[in-house]
């Protein structure tokens, strides 16, 4: 006779960027990896704030989340039952990859990248999040007073993710009140997508055993710290050595990377309705907020697009290690697997046409999402294939649609109390 019977959840990050998905007893486990666990098309587009907005499928159709075995996260604490979940990939019922898998869309431009320039991508997502578990008043930016009173938390998100295959970096207490940031490891390809979902939803378990919550809302107020999910990326070539570094390059970029750099930029304004995907996402990338406003790079500077983050050492070898870019337009209302999909395709195209990084005054980026969706509905290359951009576009216009005749203190409160 067993006492408790455990619970496993297999999910995937949807248009919201939400972790959703399905759970079953984990005896039926066996047969799950095997064939996934059917459900409606539609649930892909399940809002932001719960209710389904919009939607392609309607009520019809099936299609199976597979269980990734390497995605698997048990979270064991004393005293409770273990939390498991499994990210899975969406498939149609032969097992074929579905054509709105937001995972699968990364795969593709992952493996075009591989045949176009024999790179492997290497990158990790730096995330700020608010934690209720302290007081919001006085405020300690970066204070080691700060962070005494998360010591429990912090030091059990840390082990969680360890358990999980994630190798944590850093824990701080950052500039806002409540803020903190995690850093983990970069990891490869898809891999880096998984570690973001599987960082957001350890930070949610743990802060839930606490008593706490924590929100990853791009920022709490109109006039509040933003929070930032900062997507740090170089290339390792076939043998795993660097390949993005190139001393004497611009900035430091070899050639290709140059490229890619500039692609990026160039396409920037449609890529921001995938990295800055909500309505909140721009009231952070305002100015004097340490985030970015142009379509610009710079060296070790916090309010470009794309920084060149600093390396240091004696060591050529281990400064080309450490080189990298950190893409700094995007927030955790961004689907992971679609920014990268969306950057990694930018940078092709840059890569395909021989851009090089143009000197001159940068471009504003887009100021609201609506301008931003329609640069991505325009661009003919569509990135994550016709079908998925098609739904991605409707559903986030259905969700700006939604929060029409409210002010901006409300669209924050209500972004905050779902992300
Ligand atoms: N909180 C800032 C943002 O919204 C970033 C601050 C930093 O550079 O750590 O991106
Ligand atoms: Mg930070």
């Amino acid at each position: 006779m067993s006492t408790i019977e455990e619970i496993v959840f297999v999910g995937a990050s949807v248009l919201s960027a939400h972790f959703r998905g399905k759970s079953f007893p984990a005896s039926e486990l066996p047969g799950v990896l095997a064939r996934g666990i059917g459900q409606s098309p539609s649930n892909l587009y399940l809002g932001a704030f719960g209710p389904m907005q919009t939607t392609t499928f309607g009520t019809r159709g099936e299609v199976f989340l597979v269980p990734d075995p390497s995605s698997r996260v048990c979270l064991a604490s004393e005293g409770e039952a273990p939390e498991h979940f499994y990210i899975g990939d969406f498939r149609d019922a032969g097992g074929a990859p579905w054509a709105y898998c937001p995972r699968d869309a990364l795969r593709r431009a992952l493996a075009d990248l591989e045949h176009a320039v024999g790179w492997r991508l290497l990158c990790t997502f730096e995330q700020e999040f608010l934690y209720d578990g302290v007081p919001s008043h006085p405020w300690r930016p970066y204070q080691l007073d700060a962070l005494r009173p998360v010591r429990g938390f912090a030091a059990e998100v840390l082990a969680r993710l360890r358990d999980a295959g994630v190798r944590p970096d850093g824990f701080l207490a950052e500039y806002g009140p409540q803020q903190f940031e995690i850093t983990t490891a970069p990891a490869v390809g898809v891999r880096a997508a998984d570690e973001a979902v599987i960082v957001r939803e350890v930070l949610r378990a743990v802060a839930h055993r606490h008593g706490h919550s924590v929100s990853l809302t791009p920022i709490p107020t109109p006039d509040g710290i933003g929070n930032g999910t900062h997507i740090h990326f170089s290339f390792l070539d076939v043998d795993g050595r660097p390949a993005m570094h190139d001393p004497d390059g611009t900035f430091g970029l070899c050639g290709a990377a140059e490229s890619f750099a500039a692609g990026v930029l160039e396409h920037l304004p449609a890529l921001c309705a995938l990295t800055t995907p909500s309505v909140v996402s721009y009231y952070r990338l305002r100015p004097n907020r340490w985030a970015p406003v142009y379509a610009d790079i710079g060296e070790q500077d916090r309010g470009s697009a794309l920084r060149v983050a600093p390396t240091a050492g004696p060591r050529p070898e281990d400064r080309a290690r450490q080189y990298n870019l950190e893409f700094r337009v995007a927030d955790a209302t961004a689907n992971p697997y679609l920014a990268l999909t969306g950057m990694v395709r930018a940078g092709l195209d840059g890569i395909a046409r021989g851009l090089r990084l143009a000197g001159g005054p940068p471009r504003l980026l887009p100021r609201s999402l609506p301008e931003a969706l329609d640069v991505l509905e325009r661009i003919p290359d569509p990135w994550l294939g016709a079908p998925l951009r098609g739904g991605y576009v409707q559903f986030k216009r259905a969700e700006i649609a939604g929060l029409e005749g409210l002010d901006e203190i409300d669209i924050c409160r209500r972004y905050a109390e779902v992300y």
